[in-house]
């Protein structure tokens, strides 16, 4: 006798549940896309034990649909506009489900030679559609890595960053004194978060000030590294963002490129949000530079139709990562590995243990091929500049800067208090989702367009109903 699931019981309960999701996706915007549950509400409806006996699936669907499904925030509604999409598409479930079904786990090559040559194809194939450096394909000296997220990239990027300013001693000493660390003051936190678990201190880490676009000031960058040079502490690391979190600035990479190439300085550029947008021709100006960069950072679970969690992360020369991670003890020793032959990508990441990501990205490659993803993403952007043109046309509201990507900062003109109470009420009535940021004082409005369902009409609606709410409030 066993507990297990039988695989009759499997595909009688898969199917319907991908019945479910289907069903789900068809009738997404009947939920209000801003969960409105208090904090505690899921919690008390959960019983403070595990169940002893087991049950019956179809009674777990029932709370799933009773329980969970209140406490959901519809991030793949097409009403959904908030912080930064993180869109979907059903060749990605697919691709995640079978990676689930394989239960691959993809630490070495050996452990399943498909996941890794996958992965390494996968991301080749991607310099090539982003018109990416050459230099950091698989082939030539670089090459890229799935990671869970663009914070573990980052981390990553530190890691081998500090290693190659300190000649590979760092990993052995734990002397890590006098390396400093730069971003903007618009840098996304999760360099922050690297510098606190590299042991750097946040202290080693400067702030270079911004245009007034947002970007960071190549010649303030220079100055305080030459500060530091002189004060007789070590430059290591410079991140730089195409698409800045907060209202999507793009760093001016060459220039920066070149203060850290003359200084022999990591440069690491976060492309997280906005990099799929490389994959149109028109858009690579905003990139130019990225040869100067030695490693580079973008996720698909942003804003390429690939369900979370899926970062794709290149270094110029993988062999600086694969020296500052790479571990080897007896229990994982293999020939295939010991031969030099082949790739392990535990050693281009933090933890060791992978799931198989490619999958998913294959899926969404091959069926939409690059023509239908850069025919979706170029609608995301014009479907921004529409409402951008609204925007402009409207007496009450005032726009930022013209969004370079997908994503609008616009406000209304009755000031921080009024913009705070205006997005409030619009997300209580659930009918669409935005969030905001400050900006040197100022409150705006952020409007992200990239959702796989959201169309012209979505946004047009959306637009009304801000106007409307704005005018009865
Ligand atoms: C979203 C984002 C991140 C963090 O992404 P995770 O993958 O969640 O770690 C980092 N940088 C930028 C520019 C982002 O937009």
């Amino acid at each position: 006798m066993n507990y297990h699931m039988s695989p009759e019981q499997f595909r009688e309960e898969g199917k319907k549940l991908i019945d479910w999701i289907a069903d789900y996706y068809e009738q997404v915007e009947k939920y209000p896309v801003l969960s409105q549950v208090q904090p505690g509400n899921i919690t008390k409806q959960l019983p403070n034990n595990a169940p002893e006996k087991g049950e019956e699936f179809s009674t777990v669907m029932k709370d799933v649909e009773q329980i969970i499904m209140p406490g959901i925030t519809h991030w793949q509604s097409p009403n959904f506009f908030a912080y930064f999409q993180s869109n979907n598409s059903f060749p990605s479930i697919l691709g995640d489900l079978l990676s689930s079904g394989l239960g691959v786990q993809g630490m070495l090559w050996a452990t399943s030679p498909a996941c890794t040559e996958l992965e390494t194809r996968v991301m080749d194939w991607l310099v090539d559609l982003k018109g990416l450096p050459k230099h950091f394909k698989s082939t030539e000296n670089g090459g890229g890595v799935i990671q869970d997220t663009a914070s573990s990239a980052v981390l990553a990027a530190l890691l081998a960053a500090r290693e190659r300013k300190t000649n590979f001693a760092c990993n052995q000493t734990g002397d890590n004194s006098g390396l400093v660390a730069y971003i903007s003051t618009q840098t996304h936190s999760s360099v922050e978060k690297g510098v606190k678990v590299m042991g750097l201190g946040t202290d080693r880490l400067r702030r270079i000030e911004v245009d007034r676009h947002f970007a960071m000031r190549p010649d303030l960058l220079e100055k305080q590294i030459q500060q530091d040079l002189e004060a007789g502490l070590k430059p290591f690391f410079v991140c730089a963002t195409i698409g800045t979190t907060s209202s999507n600035a793009v760093d001016p990479i060459e220039a920066i490129g070149r203060v850290c190439r003359q200084h022999s300085i990591w440069l690491h550029v976060d492309a997280a949000m906005s990099g799929t947008a490389a994959l149109l021709p028109d858009y690579r100006q905003y990139f130019e530079g990225l040869e100067l960069a030695d490693s580079y950072a973008f996720n698909p679970h942003k804003w390429m139709f690939t369900n979370f969690d899926c970062d794709c992360f290149w270094v110029a020369d993988k062999a600086v990562l694969i020296k500052t991670l790479s571990i080897l003890p007896e229990y994982l020793k293999n020939e295939a590995t010991e031969k030099g032959a082949v790739i392990d990508y535990r050693d281009w990441h933090v933890q060791l243990g992978r799931r198989f990501r490619s999958l998913k990205l294959w899926f969404v490659l091959r069926h939409y091929g690059a023509e239908g993803l850069r025919y979706h993403i170029n609608q995301h952007i014009e479907l921004t500049q529409l409402f951008t043109e609204w925007v402009k046309d409207s007496d009450d509201f005032e726009l930022l800067s013209e969004p370079p990507f997908n994503l609008v900062l616009f406000r209304h003109t009755k000031g921080n208090e009024f913009n705070k109470y205006l997005m409030d009420c619009l997300n209580k009535d659930g009918k669409i989702y935005l969030t905001h940021t400050v900006l040197n004082g100022t409150f705006w409005l952020r409007m992200s367009i990239g959702q796989t369902q959201t169309e012209e009409r979505h946004v047009q609606e959306a637009w009304r109903l801000i106007k409307e709410k704005a005018e009865t409030l």
